[in-house]
Parts: structure tokens; C-alpha cells; sequence
């Protein structure tokens, strides 16, 4: 594979942004070879030259769950979607897949379903050393005997049956998803149900889990069941709903991350005729995104560190493109687009101890190249290019796909 030299205005390489170019980014052999600003000219024919206005890590969708289809928003098809064969399933799963590469997202953390699609798609991406995407998979969760999360988590009971489930589940886990609450009742703007675990479960979980050398990623949201999440040490709170500041500095101390998925929600608000709602339950469920928001920019504040995630897959969740708007409301609460961009590229790689995609020399190229520089306009985030993975992917002549 012969070297390629991309040429850019300005890049951003995963910490900082670099705006006073022309930059040259020379990639050898799917490596970043060097980084270099204002160099001369080159005439050497035989490297590949490659301009784009801006250049900047692959991003990362921190929460989704690739087999179900998100935009589908017929009740009815989506019921019968959670009946239909492992094919079938495991086809929607690929889709999803291209579609958040279309989106410039080069590694996706599913968030877990109960039929082992997202296990086996990370198996073929694994096996495919060329693949432009990565996937990081729970496999299946896990959740509390008939309580929330049926598609996606496996029951347990005692505390025997929680430490032999999260051994089972292991082997194929790259990080235990546990569910440690119900969902929101959006009429009421209050949680549904209770914790499904109590403080000693959740730390008998997330100390198993850490023996076996994993992650805990939790489904919390509420005050009581993210005490309980931020007191146990779960590495990672997602939805995380009615969030308060006292719980914000816990996550600041110890370090856990907050991936917040605005947009099943704010689907809520955009489209109440979907679910009938009424006036007092948007004026609920714009109480619910406002607390997000206060709560978001005290994060950045205090520290804690934000990831981007989209809950894509749940109901009017698109694949890729909400990973894009959940950036918006993280921007629009009160992150930098330099906060914004580190939620969404390299603090979640280094939190999950995935191998850097920074903009440096010695990495493996993993990079996007967009038609302007988001730093202007976030808008420019929203139309990649092309992915560098490998090789160079121009989306204007290949579809976007994880190239198996
Ligand atoms: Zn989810």
C-alpha cells in the first residue's frame, strides 16, 4: 500500500484544535506517519494526495443497540421485530452498522440485546481486519427477575444467581451492561418502578465484573437508583436521568462517566402525536431535558467525564445521525464543541481502553475528513466525507459499510 498524504486547512486531533494550517497528515501502510504543518511542496508522483477543509478522529456512539431499526416508528412492526429470526435480526444489526459509518462513527459500544446478535456482528467485525468500524458488545445484560429490559437483559435473583450470570456472560462481554432501573413514565415525569438492585447486589455485580476484568456499564436513571450506581463505583451511568449535582461530584471523584442520550426523549417532545401526549406531559418532558441540561454543563464543569450516546434503536432513534444530534445537546447545554468532540472521540476510547484514534503520529489512521470545520459550524460534523481506515473510503463513490 503505497503512502498517502491528506492535506487540510485545520484538524482536530482528539484534544485540541489545530486551525492555522495547511496541514499535511502523511499515512503509510494505514499508519499515521507524521503530522506537518507548512511543509513544501511535494512532487513525488506516486503518493496519493487527498484534501479536505478538516480532519479529526473517527467518532465513537457510546449507546446503542444495533438490532433493532430506530426509525422504524410503527408500534406494531417493532413488536413483531423482537419475534422475527436471528437473520433477520442480525441483517437489521449490519444495516444499523452502515448506517452509523455513513455518520463518520468508527467504533460503537452496543448496549446489549437478549439473542446474541450484537456477539456474533463482533465476531465478524474481529475477524475482518479491515473492518472501517469497531464494536464493543455487553452480549446479553443483566436485570432483575421480571423487571424492565426483557429484550436485552437476562434475568437474575440472589446474590449467587448474579455473581454465576455475570460469569456466564463474560466470556463474550467487552463490558457487563446491568440494568439497574426501570424506564420514565413520561405522564407522570417520574421513574417507573423501583431499583432492580439493591447497594449491596449492584456492588456484588460491579466487583464480580471487575474480577473478571470488565467494565460495568449501567441503565440508571432517578436519584435513587443513581445513588446507588455512583455509590457502588458502576464505571459508566447511561440515560441517567434526574440527575442532581451531588451525584455529579461523586462521578467527578470517581471518575465515572455519564453518557446521557438525550434523544429518546427529546423524540418524545418533537413528536407527541407518536404516543398521544398531551400539554402537561410535554411541559414534563421539557422539565426532564432542561434538569439534562443544567446538569450537563455543571458536568463539564465539574469534570466528570461526558461520552456521547444515542440510545439509537429505541423508538425514532435513528442509527448514526442521532449520535450527530445528541452533539447538538451537548453543545447547546453548554459544552465547547471541543468538549463535545472529546465526549465523542477520544475519552470514550480511553475510558473503554481502546487503541487512540488521535490525530498523532505512530496511530493507526482512524480519522474522518468533513467538508468544513465543525469549530465554524457544528452543522459541518453532519457531512463526512469519507473515513480513512485502513485506506481512504470517499463516500461520494463507496457506500458506506463496515467492509467485511
Ligand atoms: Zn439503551
Amino acid at each position: 500500500m503505497g503512502a498517502k498524504l491528506i492535506t487540510t486547512d485545520a484538524y482536530f486531533d482528539g484534544a485540541a484544535h489545530h486551525s492555522e494550517g495547511p496541514y499535511r497528515i502523511r499515512v503509510s501502510d494505514g499508519m499515521i506517519e507524521e503530522v506537518t504543518r507548512n511543509s513544501p511542496d511535494i512532487d513525488d508522483p506516486s503518493v496519493e494526495v487527498i484534501h479536505s477543509p478538516f480532519v479529526m478522529p473517527g467518532l465513537v456512539e457510546g449507546h446503542c443497540h444495533l438490532f433493532l431499526e430506530g426509525g422504524e416508528l410503527n408500534f406494531q412492526k417493532r413488536k413483531a421485530h423482537l419475534k422475527s429470526p436471528f437473520v433477520e435480526m442480525l441483517d437489521q444489526a449490519r444495516t444499523s452498522m452502515d448506517q452509523n459509518i455513513k455518520s463518520g462513527i468508527t467504533l460503537i459500544r452496543d448496549a446489549g440485546d437478549i439473542h446474541g446478535v450484537n456477539t456474533r456482528l463482533k465476531q465478524e467485525i474481529d475477524d475482518h481486519p479491515q473492518s472501517v468500524a469497531d464494536l464493543l458488545s455487553p452480549g446479553v445484560a443483566i436485570r432483575k427477575a421480571g423487571r424492565y429490559g426483557s429484550f436485552m437483559g437476562r434475568e437474575v435473583t440472589d446474590i449467587d444467581s448474579i455473581v454465576q450470570t455475570v460469569r456466564e456472560v463474560a466470556p463474550t462481554a467487552s463490558q457487563l451492561k446491568v440494568l439497574l432501573t426501570g424506564i420514565i413514565d413520561f405522564e407522570k415525569g417520574t421513574m417507573k418502578g423501583g431499583n432492580q438492585f439493591t447497594l449491596e447486589e449492584t456492588r456484588v455485580i460491579v466487583d464480580t465484573a471487575k474480577d473478571l476484568g470488565l467494565l460495568t456499564y449501567a441503565h440508571c436513571s432517578g436519584e435513587d437508583g443513581l445513588l446507588i450506581a455512583v455509590e457502588a463505583g458502576i464505571d459508566s451511568i447511561e440515560h441517567g436521568f434526574f440527575m442532581t449535582r451531588d451525584i455529579l461530584q461523586t462521578m467527578a471523584d470517581k471518575q465515572i462517566a455519564w453518557v446521557p442520550t438525550y434523544s429518546p426523549v427529546d423524540l418524545q417532545l418533537q413528536r407527541p402525536e407518536l404516543a398521544g401526549w398531551n400539554p402537561e406531559t410535554c411541559d414534563r418532558l421539557r422539565t426532564i431535558l432542561e434538569n439534562h441540561d443544567i446538569h450537563i454543563a455543571l458536568a463539564y464543569e465539574m469534570g466528570v467525564p461526558v461520552v456521547a450516546g444515542s440510545d439509537a434503536g429505541s423508538y425514532g432513534v435513528v442509527h448514526g445521525q442521532s449520535l450527530i444530534d445528541e452533539l447538538f445537546h451537548l453543545h447547546s447545554a453548554g459544552g465547547s464543541v471541543t468538549d463535545v468532540l472529546v465526549s465523542a472521540t477520544s475519552l470514550p476510547r480511553r475510558l473503554w481502553d481502546c487503541p487512540s484514534a488521535d490525530v498523532v503520529a505512530g496511530n493507526q489512521a482512524n480519522l474522518i475528513l468533513l467538508e468544513g470545520s465543525p469549530f465554524e459550524d457544528l452543522e459541518n460534523i453532519r457531512h463526512p466525507l469519507g473515513i480513512f481506515r485502513h485506506t481512504w473510503h470517499p463516500f461520494q463513490t463507496e457506500a458506506p459499510t463496515l467492509n467485511l
